[in-house]
């Protein structure tokens, strides 16, 4: 059969958290070998076999088995596993939305109340999450979510609960990024802490459960805790930008160089100062109130950064870096956000970003400490590649910063106003 559709993920099991093999070319011919619950078993190119979703191929609304959610056709039951005879965890009215985790061999596992279960896929029209209507605000559900009115057990509940935030990336067999790969866990997929580890090269894990019992490691810069996000204050409204509260905080600084370039002259700590300086400037000409973290070559650790933010109670918090990697054609710039409510703040910026004469990478997920514990609007900026030939070239000219900045206001400017 023809495949109609762009990059159809060819997966190891009838799975959407399974193991991806190979990305299908649009209009490719694949063989299909069997059918079973809403999944294809296909060879394509002669060599690879696999599975993909036949619900996604029927599907002209859907682009891609990843961020699903479930919008219910009919009334059904939750179930604790993935059939009719087990238990029964709940009854869902027809037309209600759920955040689907994966959908496997024609079941959908949704989270309900802080509990797994699942929903047959036939029960469902799966569409994307951005698909979901906004809703009105129920008073009394707002109410229960907030901190102060979570129970301990609730509490505890969510410090270990680790969601994954990133696409595409590893649940892996030990803490190590060179090991074995139990499977690809969708986004948004739950799992159970049991512990926090640190591999060989310094990087940061989570010793984690999933909900068959299975453990494995997850790298925790594309992850976040369930109760990360507890403090954190969504929108503050300022009404424009002339009437909000926006902090600088230029990465880096003093014996903390950050990155240098490969010429070894010019220094990250160096260059987001100067950025600082002059989106100061603009700012305060659009009639904000500027705050920086620092505002001279010194060393200001990354919890007093936050702890500057969260007490002055800021309308944005703006992280400003430079990147580097020992890949040398990586460039551009890219925007990261942690908390979800702060996705909208990043893409604003981004969006005006993206225009700019350097490549852009999109708005991506991270945990960096500066985000995940500001208590306020924050996003983190990453502008240009200090190790990539073009990309210095540019950082080190006026009319960069002059222009970078502009646009940096711009996106601020339209965040408010929408
Ligand atoms: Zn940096």
């Amino acid at each position: 059969m023809m495949i109609e559709k762009e990059s159809v993920v060819l997966r190891s099991q009838p799975a959407t958290n399974s193991q991806a093999i190979d990305s299908i070319d649009i209009n490719s011919n694949v063989n299909v070998l069997s059918e079973r619950n809403g999944w294809l078993r296909v060879r394509y190119k002669g060599t690879s076999e696999g599975w993909i979703p036949k619900w996604l191929l029927d599907n002209d609304n859907l682009v891609t088995d990843q961020n699903l959610a479930a919008h219910l056709l009919v009334a059904s039951s939750i179930y604790s596993e993935q059939t009719t005879d087990s238990q029964q965890l709940a009854d869902i009215d027809a037309g209600t939305y759920l955040i689907v985790n994966f959908e496997r061999n024609g079941w959908v596992q949704v989270v309900y109340e802080n509990q797994y279960g699942y929903i047959p896929t036939s029960s469902v029209e799966l569409i994307h999450q951005d698909a979901i209507p906004e809703s009105v605000p129920d008073p009394e559900s707002t109410e229960e979510s907030l901190p102060d009115e979570m129970t301990q057990e609730e509490l505890e509940e969510a410090e270990r609960l680790v969601i994954v935030r990133q696409e595409n990336q590893a649940f892996l067999s030990a803490p190590d990024l060179y090991s074995d790969i139990i499977y690809t866990p969708s986004i948004n997929q739950r799992f159970e802490l049991i512990d926090v580890t640190t591999g060989s090269d310094e990087t940061e894990f989570y010793l984690v459960e999933d909900e068959t019992g299975i453990r494995g490691y997850i790298e925790s810069r594309i992850a976040a805790l369930g109760n990360d996000s507890l403090n954190h204050v969504g929108t503050t409204n300022p009404g424009s930008l002339a009437d909000a509260t926006i902090m600088i905080d230029a990465g880096h600084g003093g014996e903390d160089s950050g990155a240098i370039s490969l010429d070894n002259i010019t220094y990250e700590k160096d260059v987001t100062l100067r950025t600082a300086e002059i989106l100061q400037e603009k700012l305060e000409a659009a009639g904000a109130t500027v705050l920086q973290t620092r505002s001279t070559d010194e060393f200001v650790d990354l919890d007093e950064r936050t702890i500057l933010s969260n007490e002055a109670n800021v309308d944005a918090f703006l992280s400003l870096h430079y990147d580097s990697s020992p890949v040398p054609d990586w460039h551009g710039t890219t925007t990261y956000y942690f908390h979800e409510d702060d996705f909208d703040l990043a893409d604003n910026i981004n969006q005006q970003l993206a225009q700019f004469e350097l490549p852009n990478n999109n708005v991506v997920f991270g945990n960096y400490h500066v985000l995940r514990e500001n208590n306020r609007p924050s996003v983190l900026l990453e502008l240009g590649y200090m190790s990539n030939s073009t990309d210095i070239d540019y950082i080190r000219s006026q009319e960069y910063h002059d222009h970078i900045t502009e646009l940096i206001v711009a996106g601020l400017e339209n965040y408010y106003n929408h």
